[in-house]
């Protein structure tokens, strides 16, 4: 039993604006409350005597025990609220659901008022839902405390929405489907409880199968993260996130920032949860559905059997679509499919056991399959013909899924001769569908999440950096009062661990070509300067610069620095010790700090067309070995890395490594707010940081 359970099963549940006046949202929480709760609904209004038949008290604190309320509903106007909510809290109440709207929502009046009712729920601890919610559901109790117009009837999913509008339509949807809750709560502005909270409590409720979720944004994306993790080793989690545009994404003054945007942050974050992700609400159900009447697969690999030809190959495509793959069966499987079904049968995976199959046939060829080594899970496609009994069908179906205990899914293709066997089904736990794709997709959700449950996180490996020397290097940035470091910052990296070339900052022509020689070859030489974002752009970077061309090379790329920016601020010039492209790939790694997610890593293809070609994928940091690795994975390049066309393979663990380490990096130090190591390359030999962008936030250090 988690922080919240009374909430979701209280014994007297108070409602404090509660009213009889037609039309209005108090008195549809009342007589919600009053048409099916098992316990005792106490009315507070001190306008009112009396209400929907309840005597109603003038004040919390007048009711007798008030501190025996177990939930108080607070629908009184939002000049009021804050009061009213203090007064519960001051009563003992400890679950508040603030259904009064006007608060942050509403501008920024509105915001005052929501912080003052954040202070109020402060003082008093209290379990805070709202304000601006429609209220929240729980069926063991048949506690309706929402104004919505439909009561859940009794299931297994727990389901939060941050919008109620989305809560009564998915009711009213859900009411024609058979499809059952345990809880529901509306978020609203997530004042206090948000959907962490949620997550962690359902995690624990027992009565709880399937945690489904509509989201707009996560408060607090880290530990969002920290307790989906672990919530979804025993229950699955599927979101609806709608998508927001990434306002601001233009103003990144780094290729990290411009591509790693919020709502990549969200896919990489809820990705790292172990959630699943949905786009519809169509989904959204049918994942719960599966994901609580099915077991998992053991597997990826299906079989379909139907009766006919046409929608086989339609489930055979979206198979081809998913990340399942068509099952090849074992010669034993061919030999018995040849010995029971008719010569025209196609008994190659999709096995098609032609139109004048009966349930019978069908009950052979899916008891064969099933008993396959090759076999995780099946699909059974079958459209309405005079020899087939859709209800024979689903008994069959039942029958063999128990048996086989594994993950089945059907397809009746018909509308209404599919009634009774649809009943039979979902009885069963059997989901249903017209359509094959949806089929076939819930199915791979479940595999999805057999992976999920199968992942072991583990901890981002500590390496032994220089910690103080990092910081010095940042705070030397802040004393020169600038917020934009570039390769005079290469330190940093050093600091972390991260190889650099050899090399430095200098302020001469004449250090400039001692440093040359001391690197004894021919260098490269870039302009260094906070006003000059890309350096190449303006033929601010001479690779392959030799000893005698070093001095006038300096003057050279300071007038082009003028000539670009008259009175643009010039550090000196960066000579760096020449790194061998033609062995390596140019890489970009990258942090963007996302407001909900915090530090998320970049990692892609590098170079001057970093932004052309965007082959690149997204972590939140801190992330551990084995993520660092899927990142290079992640890439549609990384067969260039792994050595295509006769190239030899770069060093995978030392990029590996670098990754670690500048997550390392950013998770220690809040005050970067973006950062590009463009081009990291990677060579067969290690990698190189040749170039280095970032800008931080003074306030942080
Ligand atoms: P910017 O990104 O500001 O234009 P870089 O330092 O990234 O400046 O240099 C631009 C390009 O020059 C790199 O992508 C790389 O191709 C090449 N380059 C820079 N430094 C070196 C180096 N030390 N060795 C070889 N090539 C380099
Ligand atoms: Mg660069």
């Amino acid at each position: 039993m988690g922080r919240l359970s009374t909430l979701f099963a209280p014994e007297r549940v108070a409602v404090i604006g509660a009213t009889d006046s037609e039309g209005s949202v108090g008195r549809a929480i009342t007589s919600n409350l009053l048409e099916s709760f098992d316990g005792e609904v106490v009315a507070v209004n001190p306008y009112k005597e009396v209400v929907l038949g309840l005597q109603c008290y003038d004040a919390v604190a007048d009711v007798d025990a008030p501190e025996t309320i177990d939930v108080a509903v607070v629908v009184v106007p939002p000049n009021v609220a804050v009061e009213a909510i203090r007064e519960a809290g001051a009563a003992g109440i400890e679950n508040v659901v603030v259904i009064t709207a006007g608060f942050g929502e509403t501008g920024s009046e509105g915001a005052a008022r929501e912080r003052d009712l954040r202070a109020a729920a402060e003082e008093y601890d209290l379990n805070l839902v709202g304000p601006n919610s429609l209220g929240v559901m729980s069926t063991p109790k048949g506690l309706n405390a929402t104004f919505g117009n439909e009561m859940a009837t009794e299931g297994d999913i727990s389901f939060m929405s941050q919008s109620g509008a989305f809560v009564t339509a998915v009711l009213d949807w859900a009411a024609e489907r058979d499809v059952g809750f345990k809880d529901i709560v509306s978020l609203g502005n997530k004042a206090i409880l948000d959907e962490g909270d949620f997550v962690a409590e359902w995690g624990d409720d027992a009565e709880t199968d399937v945690i489904l979720g509509y989201l707009e944004d996560i408060d607090d994306g880290e530990k969002f993260i920290q307790t989906a993790r672990e919530v979804t080793q025993d229950t699955p989690i599927v979101l609806v996130k709608s998508g927001r545009t990434d306002a601001g994404a233009s103003a990144a003054a780094s290729h990290t920032g411009a591509m790693a945007g919020s709502e990549r942050a969200y896919e990489a974050g809820l990705e790292q949860a172990g959630t699943l992700r949905v786009e519809s609400v169509q989904e959204l159900f049918d994942f719960a559905q599966i994901l609580s009447g099915q077991p998992l697969p053991d597997g990826e690999e299906i079989a379909i059997v139907t009766n006919a030809g046409g929608p086989g190959v339609m489930t055979t495509d979206a198979v081809g679509d998913s990340d399942l793959s068509l099952a090849e069966f074992e010669d034993e499987t061919l030999d018995r499919l040849g010995e029971t079904m008719p010569d025209e049968a196609n008994i190659y995976n999709p096995v098609d056991i032609i139109g004048d199959a009966p349930a019978k046939r069908f009950e052979i060829a899916l008891e064969t399959v099933l008993e396959d080594d090759n076999v995780s899970m099946a699909v059974v496609v079958a459209c309405p013909t005079a020899v087939l009994s859709f209800e024979e069908l689903a008994e069959v179906v039942t029958e063999k899924q128990q048996e086989a205990e594994m993950p089945i899914a059907t397809t009746l293709m018909g509308g209404k001769s599919v009634g009774e066997g649809q009943d039979i089904l979902s009885e069963a736990g059997i989901p249903n569908y017209f359509d094959p794709a949806r089929a076939v997709d819930s199915l791979d959700a479940l595999r999805d999440y057999g992976e999920i449950q199968a992942r072991e996180y583990e901890e981002p490996t500590a390496f032994d950096v220089d910690r103080e020397r990092a910081r010095e290097v940042l705070e030397s940035a802040a004393r020169r009062n600038t917020n934009r470091l570039g390769v005079e910052a290469m330190e940093l990296l050093d600091a972390y661990g991260i190889p650099t070339p050899r090399g430095g900052v200098v302020s001469s022509p004449s250090e400039a070509q001692d440093l040359a020689e001391e690197i004894g070859d021919e260098v490269v030489m870039k302009i260094v300067s906070p006003d000059i974002l890309h350096k190449s752009d303006i033929g601010g970077v001479e690779v392959g610069v030799p000893p005698d061309e070093v001095r006038d090379t300096y003057e050279d790329l300071v007038v082009r620095a003028r000539n670009y920016q008259q009175d643009a601020t010039v550090l000196g010039v960066q000579v760096q010790e020449m790194v061998d492209l033609d062995s390596g790939t140019e890489t970009i790694l990258g942090m963007n700090r996302d407001p909900q997610f915090g530090p998320l890593l970049l990692f892609g293809l590098g170079g001057i067309f970093v932004e052309v070609l965007e082959d690149n994928t997204v972590r939140v940091a801190p992330v551990s070995e084995p993520e660092a690795r899927e990142m290079l994975d992640d890439i549609d390049s990384a067969p260039l890395l792994r050595g295509a066309r006769g190239r030899d393979p770069v060093d995978e663990d030392a990029l590996v490594e670098t990754v670690q380490r500048l997550s390392q990096l950013v998770t220690d130090f809040p005050a970067i707010v973006e950062l590009d190591i463009n081009p990291l390359v990677a060579t067969p030999d290690g990698v190189q940081a040749v170039d280095l962008r970032l800008t931080i936030d003074q306030e942080e250090l």
